[in-house]
């Protein structure tokens, strides 16, 4: 679990996104990061441990943001440190990721895309989004197809936004498995993992279905299925005030917690099946392999 926050619009994106993450700090305190865009320039700032740290750092030296992206990690591959705290970058920096997930098939990925010359800085699965992305993008104003591309290529679960530094103000999110949610407003649009992170800013919410793609311009967003077909679908206004929004719908938090325990155990469970190089071995597993392999399907299915 983790909380992504985006957001695309007139206003300064940091404490916008900041605000956002300090709401869903809940998902994930291992580090925090945030990546904007200002004057065409990308910048990243990024912290170990609680959002706190971000936060002092962005005081200490501030950021600015014509739109932007930002993450609250709860590391399943690769230890909490600032290098592998999102977002994640391609090799020239033009393409940021920050993702809720794991991406199953990420050391097949990383070897074939090392070869082709990608060159990795970190141990997440997270940044094979990135370099994956990189190598599908054509020239400028193809970021949702390299996108689209990459989801074909990839196994597992994910919530993902991305930003393409030579793509003004505009931001593609995805989702397969983690929640992701639209926030809609007047020339300004958000991305967030939960409602309660933008309840500040907005009502208006379109909840994103398995397997579709979203791009959200100040003007407005696109959402399409996974086959790339235009999806209408209408705004859901939210009633609840802060304190019901957090307990997500329910009467009560215990209950809340109840109904979320398949996503916490699958969260738990996933993250510690490890088969990361120098950690498991599969060819020294032999068939005990292909059982971990079948319990991490069995884990996905039973959880949902
Ligand atoms: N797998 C990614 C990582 O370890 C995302 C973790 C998450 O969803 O919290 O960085």
């Amino acid at each position: 679990m983790c909380g992504i926050v985006g957001y695309v619009g007139p206003r300064d994106a940091v404490p916008v996104i900041v605000d956002g993450l300090r709401r869903l700090e809940y998902r994930g305190y291992d580090s925090a990061g945030i990546a904007v865009v200002a004057n065409g320039r990308l910048e990243r700032r990024r912290a170990v441990g609680k959002l706190r740290n971000l936060e002092e750092s962005l005081r200490a030296d501030p950021l600015k943001g014509d739109f932007g992206i930002g993450h609250t990690r709860w590391a399943t591959h690769g230890r909490p440190s600032e290098e592998n705290a999102h977002p994640h970058q391609d090799c020239h920096g033009r393409v940021v990721v920050v993702h809720n997930g794991i991406i199953e098939n990420y050391l097949p990925l990383k070897q074939r895309l090392s070869r082709a010359g990608h060159r990795f800085v970190t141990q997440t699965d997270t940044e094979v989004v990135a370099h994956l992305v990189e190598s599908h993008l054509d020239g400028p104003g193809s970021l949702e197809t390299a996108v689209r591309r990459a989801m074909g290529e990839m196994e597992g679960i994910y919530a993902l936004v991305l930003i393409d530094r030579d793509e003004p103000q505009r931001l593609v999110g995805a989702r397969k498995g983690p929640p992701l949610v639209v926030g809609l407003g007047e020339g300004e649009q958000y991305l967030a993992s939960d409602v309660p992170a933008l309840l500040a800013h907005t009502r208006d919410f379109v909840f994103l279905g398995d397997g579709e793609v979203v791009v959200l311009t100040p003007q407005g967003v696109t959402l399409t299925d996974e086959g790339g077909r235009r999806l209408e679908r209408a705004p859901q206004r939210i009633t609840w005030d802060p304190v019901q929004a957090e307990k997500g719908g329910y009467r009560h938090f215990m209950l809340k917690e109840i109904h979320e325990q398949p996503t916490a155990v699958r969260d738990t469970l996933l993250g510690r099946f490890s088969l990361d190089e120098g950690e498991v071995h599969l060819e020294e597993l032999g068939a005990a392999a292909e059982e971990l392999r079948r319990a991490r399907r069995v884990l996905l299915l039973a959880c949902g």
